[in-house]
């Protein structure tokens, strides 16, 4: 009787760690798995200045920042501009993926009225001093990251898009001073300007 108590808690026992071990195997594996869905870079990283250009495929530049001359229709209603871009349009092709520049910390990742689904990640420069980038109108459902997530220079963060206040697919690219104060990023992202 004694004997087969003994080997009844035996299975048991055995049956245990079986089940734990089986159950650390697939829940690591699943999250590796996960993980590497997730994380994307961009093996071809393209310098035309100090940062890479955000935008894979890059074709031009069809924005550039400050003062919008004001388009009026032909009744004189004014339809767009008279105001300040604070960041700078590029095009890649269709479905072009956007990366980050620099290393960093998501700061945002989601909708933000005018500017769609976006994403803001803050950095630190050579001075130590903070400062962001930001990357709008991007694809629905196509932001690769969340806020607080660290990520480094080449990581996809999401497609571009037109989503927001945009009328074709572009990338709005913005740097950010530590007061969030908007400032030309034509000067970062190429050489001869
Ligand atoms: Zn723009």
């Amino acid at each position: 009787m004694r004997k087969t108590i003994y080997l009844i808690i035996g299975i048991v026992i055995f049956v245990l760690i079986l089940g734990a071990t089986y159950e650390t195997t697939f829940i690591s594996s699943s999250d590796d798995k996960k993980n590497n869905n997730v994380e994307e870079h961009i093996d071809e990283i393209v310098y035309k200045g100090k940062f890479p250009i955000p935008v894979e495929n890059f074709i031009k530049v069809t924005s550039g920042f400050g003062y919008r001359d004001p388009v009026y229709n032909s009744k004189g209603e004014q339809i767009s501009g008279g105001r300040s871009h604070l960041g700078l349009d590029m095009v890649g092709t269709l479905n072009s993926r956007v990366m980050c520049v620099k290393d960093g910390e998501v700061t945002h990742a989601g909708w933000q009225n005018s500017y769609g689904n976006c994403v803001e990640i803050k950095h630190i420069d050579e001075n130590g001093k903070v400062f962001y980038t930001f990357y709008a109108h991007m694809q629905n459902n196509s932001l690769k990251v969340v806020k607080g997530q660290q990520v480094v220079l080449g990581q996809v963060i999401g497609i571009q898009g037109t989503t927001g206040n945009s009328t074709g697919d572009h990338l709005h690219f913005e740097i950010r001073l530590e007061n969030k104060e908007q400032i030309n990023p034509a000067p970062y992202l190429f050489d001869e300007v």
